[in-house]
């Protein structure tokens, strides 16, 4: 029997991207989604996309920088459908640049955004999570959140971040058979090098960038990673394109 159809699963970033791409990827095995994001045209657009498919979405406006708004998403996902059985705490941003440049607007959204938006959605989900003492908490981080590299200081501070709160997680619930999961992509196609502010990096890293993958491919390594038997807990992922070096 499958190990993912009639899974109740949040997205966060659902709007674009990776998050647009897993959501259409877990709907299509069955699962229930709950769309989060800024954007609310780009919900209702891929819940219709979705819903016309014959899958089953739902969609909430949410920003993941308030602690508020994400209480708010998890009680609205409980009132819906009864449990919240997967929290795919992926939304971020990405405005690389040099520390000297002082953008100090950029690395606090980052922080907001990719650090405290991972753990207002962990805080969010774990009290109805350990009351089943079943459940799954899969985290976004990024190969930048494994190294270094020109520009990427702050943003790979804050997916080194998402590992070590992961990990910590993985340590705490393993207890309460919560499943946690790490994915880090590499070079993906999708509109994240939007976020970069200075035009000479973007360029630049436009430019690195054309060697990127669909976002399908981390669409399907989330898939996967749910659909494992509840014994089985997938911890870390890395995934790039075959061609990537760093
Ligand atoms: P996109 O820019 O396409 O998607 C980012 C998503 O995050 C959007 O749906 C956006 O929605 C959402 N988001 C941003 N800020 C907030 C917020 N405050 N509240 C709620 N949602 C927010 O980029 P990706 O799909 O590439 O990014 C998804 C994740 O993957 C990120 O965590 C990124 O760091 C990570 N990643 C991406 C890589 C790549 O090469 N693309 C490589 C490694 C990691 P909205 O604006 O509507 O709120």
């Amino acid at each position: 029997m499958s190990n993912i159809q009639d899974k109740v699963v949040i997205i966060t970033g659902a709007s674009s991207g990776i998050g647009e791409a897993t959501a259409k990827e877990l709907a299509s095995k069955g699962v229930k989604l709950v769309l989060a994001a800024r954007r609310e045209d780009r919900l209702k657009k891929l819940q219709e996309e979705i819903q016309k498919n014959g899958g089953q979405a739902i969609y909430k406006v949410t920003d993941v920088a308030s602690h508020e708004q994400m209480e708010e998403l998890a009680e609205y996902v409980l009132t819906e459908f009864g449990k919240i059985d997967v929290m795919v705490n992926n939304a971020g941003v990405m405005p690389l640049s040099p520390v000297y440049q002082k953008k100090i607007n950029e690395w606090d959204s980052m922080i907001d955004i990719n650090i405290k938006g991972v753990l207002y959605g962990i805080a969010a989900v774990l009290p109805s999570m350990r009351e089943r003492k079943e459940r799954h908490i899969i985290n976004v981080s990024s190969i930048a959140g494994h190294l270094v590299f020109h520009a990427s200081a702050v943003y790979s501070g804050t997916k080194f971040a998402v590992r070590a709160i992961t990990e910590g997680l993985r340590k705490e619930e393993a207890p309460n058979n919560i499943r946690t999961t790490i994915i880090s992509p590499g070079t993906i196609s999708t509109e994240l090098l939007e976020s970069i502010s200075d035009e000479e990096l973007k360029s630049e890293i436009v430019e690195v960038s054309k060697i990127g993958i669909d976002p399908a491919s981390i669409a399907r390594a989330i898939a996967f990673a749910i659909e494992q038997p509840s014994e089985v807990a997938i911890n870390e992922m890395i995934v790039r394109p075959t061609i990537q070096e760093l």
